[in-house]
């Protein structure tokens, strides 16, 4: 039997050890916290749980693919279709509620905007349109093999390439939709992959496809409920799993790997999947190995300033996921990836699972995840920079909801880039990896597999197709279908 090691039980190292091991792989996960889920963990205080990092979930069958019973899947894994996706705030208090159903959100666009809402609806269609074309292409395939290229629906993809804005940017595109706000919202979606809509290619504009044409779900039990089920399925499929130890050294020998070396020995394999972050598995774990310079330079993604805060009110205006815009998001972005500053005025983002899960709070009470992006810089933040942004969050929250929070605030946890670097290993802490500023991003991305060494894979947020749970769990389907 082979045998397969995993560095790290992030959702892609989690996915990919289901996968090899039902290949028929003998698979050790070596995680260097003491449990699975990586970025997707939950704070429990007080009464209060939160979902430590991903707060939204999309394309839930991804993860029933990697159920082989739906009964199991059905029994294992309850979650819900949301009737919209998000509640918008806008300072001069415009609120915009974004429903599924087309019909509502076309109403609720006309009569909150005051503006003809087809200009957003075709956006949507084209959202689709760009989606269909272009996800199995560069999402659910290796851009690094000549075969994904060459066959008639690539053909047929890459024919339709120019009409699909791939030269301007996904704020270039959003311009065309009639109304300011329109253009913010839609400008939004780059954060999707902690991006820049004034840099990133206007290609972006297909994100909006995942939450508007197909929605936006919600696991019964929270995000962690994502974590728990990958690990249940991993034992079931008989992965063996070390937790608090870490991987020092991928070995190899004749470009083949032959295992790694761990702070507690060594684990020989004929088969390794690094889960960690890129950067830091080229700097530490194969530091004999030529890095590829460029992949490494390439931008990090936004990371975030998030508090966890135990509510003791309830607020019927906030939905699970809210959005308050700051008033200049050019300016936001500019200080995110230019200036490398904490937003003077950011756009802050509330999630509250207790709106659908009531056992997340105490009674009468509401826990709120509320976090603002911020910087991946090598400094992270001070806590004078973290205390002066809680104070800008609380009132422009207290000014949303007229009335000031600060006295509501039972409980707070923190999380900022050194900690989501040093619980994580994302390099600079950022939550997506690499940034999608570049036009050339998506080709920048490192391969799933190492070009020279056989036997060495990449899975996760770092490396193709991209960051968010979705693609770490691609990236996981793309290394078992290239594995033999
Ligand atoms: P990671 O989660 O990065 O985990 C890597 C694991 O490897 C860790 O457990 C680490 O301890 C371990 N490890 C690293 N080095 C070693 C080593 N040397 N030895 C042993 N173990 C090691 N995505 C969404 O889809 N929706 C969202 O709403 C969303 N919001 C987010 C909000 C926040 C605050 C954060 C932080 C992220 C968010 N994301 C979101 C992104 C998403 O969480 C990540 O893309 C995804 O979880 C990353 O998974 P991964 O497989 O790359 O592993």
């Amino acid at each position: 039997m082979k045998q397969a090691v995993v560095i790290g039980a992030g959702v892609g190292g989690l996915a990919t050890s289901i996968r090899l091991a039902r290949k028929g792989l003998r698979v050790t996960v070596v995680e260097a916290s003491d449990s699975v889920g990586g970025k997707l963990k939950e704070i429990r205080s007080k009464g209060y749980r939160f979902d430590a990092g991903p707060s939204l979930f999309t394309l839930p069958e991804l993860i029933e693919d990697l159920y082989e019973d739906d009964d199991l899947f059905q029994k294992d894994f309850p979650y819900l279709k949301l009737d919209r996706s998000c509640h918008y705030f806008w300072k001069d208090n415009t609120q915009l509620i974004a429903y599924h159903n087309k019909e509502e959100l076309s109403k609720e666009i006309e009569n909150q905007l005051k503006v003809s809402s087809k200009d957003f609806m075709s956006a949507l269609d084209s959202a689709a349109e760009k989606y269909d074309l272009l996800a199995p292409l560069f999402m659910e395939k290796s851009l690094h093999k000549a075969g994904t290229f060459f066959n008639k629906k690539a053909a047929k993809a890459i024919s339709k390439l120019p009409k699909l804005n791939l030269m301007g940017t996904m704020d270039g595109v959003n311009q065309k939709l009639n109304h300011p706000k329109l253009v913010q919202l839609m400008n939004r979606y780059a954060t999707y992959n902690g991006s820049d809509p004034y840099k990133a290619p206007g290609v972006l504009t297909m994100i909006p496809h995942l939450e508007f044409n197909i929605g936006t779900f919600f696991p019964k039990n929270g995000m962690i409920q994502i974590s728990k089920s990958l690990e249940k399925l991993a034992i079931d499929a008989g992965v063996n799993f070390i937790f608090n130890t870490k991987a020092e050294k991928i070995l190899h020998q004749n470009r083949e790997v032959s295992g790694i070396q761990t702070s507690k020995g060594t684990i020989e394999a004929e088969v390794v999947v690094s889960n960690a972050d890129i950067y830091p598995t080229y700097k530490y774990l194969l530091s004999d190995v030529q890095p590829p310079q460029k992949t490494l330079q390439q931008e990090r993604s936004s990371s975030a300033l998030i508090f966890y805060w135990g509510v003791k009110k309830k607020f019927s205006q906030l939905h699970l996921h809210n959005i308050l815009f700051s008033e200049d998001y050019r300016e936001e972005f500019k200080q995110i990836f230019d200036t490398k500053e904490v937003p003077k005025d950011p756009t802050v983002y509330i999630n509250i699972t207790s709106k659908y899960a009531p056992q997340d709070a105490p009674e009468g009470c509401e826990n709120w995840f509320v976090m603002v992006n911020v910087p991946a810089t090598a400094d992270g933040l001070s806590e004078e920079q973290i205390q002066l942004a809680r104070q800008t969050v609380i009132n422009r929250v207290s000014q949303q909801l007229g009335e000031n929070i600060e006295s509501l605030i039972e409980t707070e946890d923190v999380l900022h880039p050194k900690l989501i670097e040093k619980r994580t290993s994302s390099h600079l802490g950022a939550l997506y990896g690499t940034s999608s500023n570049d036009r050339m991003s998506a080709f920048m991305r490192h391969p799933n597999f190492h070009s020279s060494i056989k036997g060495l894979w990449f899975c996760g947020g770092s490396v193709h197709p991209g960051g968010g749970i979705p693609l770490c769990l691609l990236s996981a389907k793309i290394i078992s279908e290239l594995y033999d």
